[in-house]
């Protein structure tokens, strides 16, 4: 059981539990003085902590790591990707040039 005191403020019905400090003598609202009256309560249970297993569990479940595999391949075609892209930007960037003449001739 757990001891403290109940503070409550009639004029705000403002209710205050304190436990294991000094209860405060006036509301913090309205500055009247508080009523005090004695108070117990039961400790809570305690949540009982996981056990290594369960957290290993959780964390798998949570992240997982990709096969290497797919990660090389994945990183293959992004690289493919976007050297294929600036070899295109190149090719076009060389063709700037002529391509006025070419729309002029149209
Ligand atoms: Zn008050």
């Amino acid at each position: 059981m757990v001891s403290g005191k109940k503070c409550r403020c009639e004029s705000c019905k403002l209710s205050v539990n304190v436990v294991g400090t000094p209860p405060p003598t006036v509301c913090p609202y309205c500055r009247t003085i508080l009523e005090q009256s004695d108070l117990e309560f039961p400790i809570a249970e305690p949540y009982p902590a996981p056990t290594e297993e369960e957290v290993r569990g959780r964390i798998k479940s949570l992240y997982h790591q990709p096969h290497k595999g797919n990660v090389i391949l994945l990183a293959v075609i992004a690289v493919t990707m976007l050297a294929s892209a600036v070899f295109l930007q190149l090719r076009n960037a060389e063709n700037y040039g002529s391509s006025r003449f070419i729309e002029k001739i149209i």
